[in-house]
């Protein structure tokens, strides 16, 4: 089998019936890169940031994040990666600096935090900026809710090209702006972003956690993390076509897309941009290689009809058994 998926990295990514599923990896770390750029991934869906503060004592300065930024953008050609930008906070904490809070997946996290610190989060977007002479870098908003976010980053992220531009420095001033899909607030309000974001990706670990209000991260709780509750299906199903009606690229970077069931789920759903971990893309390849898109969507459309995750997740599987 291992021989099977080594050959798979050289095979394109397309269903029986000729659709193509881009599939990109999910970074955690700089030196992942080039497990990633060889998993067969056709480019980056998603640079976690986060190594670069949590466990850490100090925030790092422009360069040090110019430089693991440049690794993971060289490492992959001219090949799209998206970088997103902080997500501290919830279950991703730095060391000291952090205020303790009743909720923190509820709290001060993510792009939050990034705008009540301005001067942190412009030194990552100068950082940013300038690694996009490497390749083709897209920039990435966690955890946005609303479009006052998405204008306010847009404004940073001026002021660090201008204090660039102020010092000399290169970077690129075209650099794509997106945001995660990861609150059902963006997911049901999508159409909003319209003009204000030139992507959309799809967080399913966070959208599961908050519209099923279900803690992510808690082992008691497992069994009612159910990424194919009709809820959660019929928001991804509502980015889709909003994002399609908007002219724009939809992406799912969850880790929801690594699994098969839900990989299958998802192309059924109309997603043609899946990332996930370096070593799940070619298990993932497998999967869209061998299916029909267009079962796969009659698949979705029924299990989206399902009254429960359980009657879903059996449609699915009985569907995708067919195909293998
Ligand atoms: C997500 O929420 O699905 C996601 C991809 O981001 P993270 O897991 O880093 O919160
Ligand atoms: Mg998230």
């Amino acid at each position: 089998e291992a021989a099977e998926l080594r050959q798979l990295a050289e095979l394109e990514s397309v269903t029986l019936d000729g659709v193509r599923v881009t599939l990109r990896a999910n970074v955690d770390l700089p030196e992942e890169a080039d497990l990633a750029a060889t998993s067969g991934a056709e480019g980056v869906g998603l640079m976690r940031t986060e190594f670069l503060v949590v466990g850490r004592a100090t925030m790092p300065d422009e360069e040090e994040q110019y430089r693991a930024y440049a690794r993971v953008v060289n490492a992959f050609g001219g090949r799209p990666v998206v970088i997103r930008t902080y997500d501290v906070g919830g279950d991703k904490l730095p060391v000291g600096g952090h205020p303790t809070e009743a909720n923190p997946f509820l709290g001060w996290r993510a792009i939050r935090m990034c705008l009540d610190e301005p001067e942190l989060f412009r030194a990552q977007l100068r950082a940013l900026l300038r690694a996009a002479l490497h390749g083709d870098v897209r920039i990435m908003l966690p955890l946005i809710v609303g479009l006052q976010e998405v204008r306010d980053a847009r404004a940073l992220m001026a002021q660090a090209a201008d204090e660039l531009r102020a010092r000399g420095v290169p970077f690129r001033d075209d650099v794509p702006l997106g945001m995660m899909v990861e609150t059902p607030a963006a997911a049901l309000a999508a159409d909003t972003f319209r003009g204000a974001v030139d992507f959309f990706s799809i967080g399913t670990n966070d959208l599961v956690q908050y519209t099923l209000a279900v803690d992510r991260g808690n082992a008691q709780l497992a069994p009612r993390f159910t990424p194919l509750h009709p809820a959660v299906l019929r928001l991804i199903a509502h980015v889709v076509r909003t994002g399609g009606e908007m002219g724009i690229d939809v992406a799912v970077c969850g880790e929801m897309a690594s699994q098969p069931i839900m990989a299958y789920a998802l192309v059924g759903l109309g997603l043609r941009q899946l990332s996930v971990g370096p070593r799940s893309v070619l298990a993932v390849k497998r999967i869209v290689r061998g299916v029909d898109a267009s079962e796969a969507a009659q698949a979705a459309q029924a299990a989206m009809a399902a009254s429960t995750a359980h009657d879903a997740e059996r449609i699915l599987h009985e569907a995708l058994d067919r195909a293998f």
